[in-house]
């Protein structure tokens, strides 16, 4: 059933009638459960109280799938402004951003530049950027350019494996020896057996194996669950194996799981909560709900208190 459910939302992801409806009946919803606002002044102070509370955070634009060289050049235009506030602001967050956005779907050298010239000036800023994992067709062009970013010097890019892939266990070992910067995360889209264990056991399983070995490497290893089991097993193999707390830090999601988030950073590890804003925050929030259709309960109640 539950099954079910995760196809149908992500399936609504996808469609364009749906959104507009959704979209129509606008934030209150239940998207600001999940989403700091619709522009970057609603994001700022919903970032600078996380950062009060001791959480790091992440912010990203939404949007994807950009199909125009136009319109990238805004969104190129829009991170540069969100870099140069965070530094006005002295927020402790950092930006994590889809290529899709930035023009892979239609021309990989175009989104290359792009997330380059951000990086670029993210390096002036003393900031960082992460490179998010989207569908399985982007991941061969993600992690090309990931590692060109890396063999032409920048050390202030990251990016993104999903446990749910076959393939992330061969990533892993190929990016290692680069000392990567890289979020482990269980993967968030409809992919076919094929490409992607279909059991969530197995999924689950392939986290393990992945944060393991990313922990035992030279790198930098971010575990992005809220799946507590998953958050105790780190915590206790970091200290078998005497993983200082500087090599890996945990991610949750804004608006999941919030008591543990502050229970972690209690507990002296680093957390970072990814943190979103902007008006195109449909397909974001049909995965949110892809994730946990219970969710959909909240968003019902605050349908009925309109
Ligand atoms: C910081 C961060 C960055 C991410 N970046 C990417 C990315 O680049 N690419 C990508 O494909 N995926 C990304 N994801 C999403 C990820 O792939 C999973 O879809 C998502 O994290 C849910 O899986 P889980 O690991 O929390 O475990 P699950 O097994 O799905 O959930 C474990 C428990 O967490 C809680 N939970 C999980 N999701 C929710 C929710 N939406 N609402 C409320 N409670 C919930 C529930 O209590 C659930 O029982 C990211 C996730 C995080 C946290």
């Amino acid at each position: 059933m539950s099954a079910l459910l995760r196809f149908s939302f992500l399936a609504a992801a996808d469609s364009r009638t749906l959104q507009r409806f959704v979209q129509q009946h606008g934030f209150r919803l239940g998207a600001a459960r999940f989403v700091a606002g619709e522009s970057l002044d609603a994001a700022v102070p919903v970032l600078r109280r996380l950062n009060e509370r001791g959480l790091r955070t992440n912010t990203t634009l939404l949007g994807e799938g950009v199909r125009a060289e136009a319109e990238t050049t805004k969104v190129v235009d829009a991170y540069r402004e969100i870099l140069e506030r965070i530094h006005r602001e002295q927020l402790a967050t950092n930006v994590a951003l889809k290529l899709t956005h930035l023009g892979l779907a239609f021309d990989e050298e175009l989104a290359c530049r792009n997330v380059e010239e951000l990086v670029a000036h993210a390096q002036t800023l003393g900031n960082f950027i992460r490179i998010d994992m989207e569908e399985s067709r982007c991941v061969e062009a993600t992690l090309r350019i990931y590692r060109r970013l890396r063999e032409v010097g920048y050390d202030n890019v990251g990016t993104v494996l999903q446990s749910y892939l076959y393939r992330s266990e061969d990533d892993l070992a190929s990016l290692l020896p680069t000392k990567p910067n890289l979020r482990i995360v269980k993967g968030a889209y409809l992919e076919p057996p094929e490409l992607a264990y279909p059991k969530k056991a197995d999924v689950d399983a392939a986290y393990v194996r992945l944060i393991e070995r990313s922990l035992l490497g030279d790198g930098f290893t971010g575990i992005a669950t809220h799946d507590e089991r998953l958050i105790e097993h780190t915590i206790a193999f970091t200290r078998r194996h005497d993983v200082h707390r500087d090599r890996f830090q945990f991610q949750l999601l804004y608006g999941v799981r919030p008591r543990l988030q502050l229970d972690l950073v209690a507990r002296g590890y680093s957390v970072l909560v990814a943190t979103p804003y902007g008006p195109e925050w449909y397909r974001y929030l049909m995965r949110r709900l892809a994730e946990r259709p219970a969710n959909v309960l909240f968003i019902a109640r605050n349908l009925v208190r309109r």
